[in-house]
């Protein structure tokens, strides 16, 4: 097993005046990002073994906006950051990944894929790089704008559409962002497409083990493990966390029925809400955080999907709280009109509605309306709830007879069954990037950045060398 070893240095592991190349990765992908991540895996352990690279850097793994509907799915960028000790050119490097990503996707194809590269040497968290990251976040970024930029500042890259979020990645997390890190377990290629089996006690038992250090692992409420993924690609098991040593600690405790055949720690904007940026005008594909009003009732759709009716910016929205969001769709069938709330997610456009649609990812409950409500009064001799005689006429008490020709309806504050707060979806449906309340922000900036030794196991061989296998399934 790796031991890290900590620096003094933090989070100024990349000095201004250092000289370093980023590469940029995307759209390499199959259904489930695994393998964009695989392929990173892969051509670190390559670049490493075989051309003397040096990472300074985890392999970064750098989530953009979810609500891009022409994304690949999952919609990440895999970023390698290595020193100018290696002998290779940029344009040879390009070249390189270029044959490096050919070979791989031989085995590994999606219809879709475009694959990107982009590579800058220099210092990649300069205004417009950060920009264009932080659009690239929240909203829609095109080819051409990406091209610009690149062109500006002599970034080299190749023709695929996939430049767009390997140029986003780059610029991603930069010192001083928070960060999280994920452990990737691969599959021997002999698995992919298989049923993946994982010892559910298992998981509970590192869960318990690692404690708030590792978050995500499990879905406490349905006593299941959450770190599959379902789909064909090469992942076997992902965990979550904020320091790499626990999560190193899965490989051993973590049981399951096939081998790990290989294995990468990424450093990621996962879980760290860092696209909660602005408060922004509702428009479509946009990803952000929107304060509303909420202007109608809870309206319940088939598959127990909520729709709310809301305020935003002068703009009429619709709510969707998914079923699968819970709690967030409980809390809001017990909003009303006049609720203050603020809500994370991106704007979509539903058949059956002509306003924009919010697809609730976070909800914030600010200020809940106090609109009094109208009751009878009580009685003065006996506490009992009085009863109106007719109009004009007074109410009398039904226990002990006394009548008040005077009285009238009183209003009173009905308590609310919801507390103000901030409100995510149970571990098993929260979105990529959202931070999970379980999660202290404060936590995500506790571990300063340890040198790069070890972030990967030494079972992932370069398909390269040693091409993977596939099984047909993709
Ligand atoms: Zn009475």
């Amino acid at each position: 097993m790796n031991v890290f070893h900590k620096t003094s240095s933090g989070d100024t592991f990349l000095p201004r005046t250092q000289s370093f190349l980023n590469i940029g990765l995307d759209d390499t992908d199959t259904p489930g990002g695994g393998c964009t991540t695989h392929l990173g895996a892969l051509l670190a352990t390559y670049l490493m073994k075989n051309e003397k690279c040096r990472l300074l850097d985890y392999p970064n793994l750098v989530r953009l906006n979810p609500g891009i509907p022409w994304k690949t799915r999952g919609n990440a960028s895999v970023v390698l950051r290595i020193d100018r000790s290696c002998n290779l050119s940029v344009e040879e490097l390009v070249e390189l990944i270029s044959s490096f990503i050919d070979s791989y996707q031989g085995n590994c194809k999606h219809r879709n894929s475009s694959p990107g590269i982009v590579i800058y040497n220099g210092y990649p968290w300069i205004n417009d790089l950060r920009g264009f990251y932080f659009r690239a976040l929240n909203d829609v970024v095109l080819l051409d704008d990406a091209r610009k930029i690149m062109d500006k500042h002599g970034i080299v890259y190749n023709n695929g559409r996939g430049v767009i979020g390997a140029l986003a990645g780059i610029a991603g997390l930069a010192p001083g962002d928070p960060y999280t890190f994920e452990l990737l377990a691969y599959r021997d290629p002999k698995y992919w497409g298989e049923k993946r089996y994982i010892d559910y006690q298992s998981v509970f038992k590192y869960d318990m083990l690692t404690g708030e250090l590792t978050f995500s692992s499990i879905d406490p409420e349905r006593r299941k493990q959450i770190i599959t993924p379902h789909g064909p690609d090469p992942v076997y098991f992902g965990v979550r966390g904020i320091e790499p040593g626990k999560l190193l600690l899965a490989l051993e405790t973590i049981k399951g029925n096939e081998p790990i055949h290989g294995w990468c720690i990424y450093r990621t904007n996962q879980a760290t809400s860092i696209h909660e940026k602005t408060t922004t005008t509702p428009r479509y594909h946009r990803t952000s955080k929107y304060k509303c009003t909420v202007s109608g009732n809870p309206q319940k759709i088939p598959g127990g999907h909520i729709i709310l009716e809301a305020e935003c910016h002068n703009t009429i929205v619709n709510l969707a709280f998914y079923r699968e969001t819970y709690p967030l769709n409980k809390i809001a069938t017990m909003l009303q009109p006049g609720d203050q709330i603020t809500v994370t997610g991106p704007v979509k456009q539903r058949s059956t509605s002509v306003y924009p649609t919010i697809t609730v990812e976070v909800l914030y409950v600010e200020e809940l309306a106090t609109k009094p409500v109208e009751v009878a009064p009580r009685c003065p001799k006996c506490g009992a709830r009085m009863k109106s005689k007719g109009i004009d006429k007074g109410y009398a008490c039904p226990k002990c007879g006394y009548y008040d020709r005077t009285a009238t309806k009183i209003h009173v504050v009905i308590p609310r069954d919801i507390v103000p707060g901030r409100y995510t979806p149970t571990p098993m449906h929260i979105a990529h990037l959202v931070s999970p309340n379980w999660l202290h922000p404060l936590m995500l900036k506790k571990f300063p950045l340890f040198p790069v030794n070890g972030f990967c196991g030494h079972s992932i061989n370069s398909p390269v060398n040693n091409p993977p296998v596939s099984n047909g399934s993709h």
